[in-house]
């Protein structure tokens, strides 16, 4: 059985979404005699993490409201790493997409470690095709789902077919093809996000 550990590294000066600086996390060690412990600052949309409703729409559901049931289980990874700019429904249809599944995009994101301004992202007609279709979640290697679109139509759309959304995944070595996943965010009550490890494993079916 081999595994993929799918997760961004968390350190000072990691890639944070569009270089802002208020995004890094800080880590602060205090060393007393023979005990050191570490406190860190941390934005919860850092690397690899899973977005709650609340991130996009007022009043929405926090964290807690996403069972660990939908992050655990079988998923597609898609390698979508030929397109340049974002993934379309026209781009999705040929992967036969069904009602449950999980579904992860591999694309040229995964080639690149620094931020890029255009990331290729997930297009509003696309996550309106997977919402229709009702997928658990989708997973992309970008720190963010959609760009350059006004008022979040991606995020909204998912948000609203209940389509968990996962962020900052690091996919390059990790061929197209069915895995068993297993996306444990920490257990955080009543925020919009929470980062995640995400580990997935071949030759596993259930
Ligand atoms: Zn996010």
């Amino acid at each position: 059985m081999k595994m993929y550990d799918v997760t961004g590294a968390i350190y000072e000066g990691m890639t944070v979404y569009k270089n802002k600086p208020e995004k890094q996390p800080s880590f602060k060690t205090i060393t007393n005699g023979y005990v050191t412990e570490s406190r860190i600052e941390l934005d919860v949309h850092t690397g690899t993490h899973v977005d709650a409703p609340l991130h996009m729409v007022n009043d929405g559901e926090t964290m807690e409201s996403i069972p660990i049931e939908k992050l655990v289980g079988m998923c597609k990874l898609l390698d979508l790493t030929q397109l340049e700019d974002r993934i379309t429904q026209a781009d999705l249809e040929p992967f036969q997409i069904q009602k449950n599944d999980f579904v992860l995009f591999k694309t040229r994101n995964s080639l690149e470690e620094a931020f890029s301004f255009s990331f290729v992202y997930l297009a509003a007609d696309g996550a309106d095709y997977l919402s229709q279709i009702g997928v658990r979640g989708v997973g992309t290697d970008a720190l963010g789902i959609e760009r350059s679109q006004e008022g979040h139509p991606t995020h909204k759309s998912l948000f609203a077919g209940n389509v968990i959304v996962m962020e900052g995944l690091r996919l390059l070595e990790v061929p197209h093809g069915e895995y068993f996943m297993v996306a444990a965010p920490l257990k955080l009550i009543g925020t919009d996000a929470a980062p995640a490890r995400v580990l997935l494993f071949e030759g596993i079916t259930i």
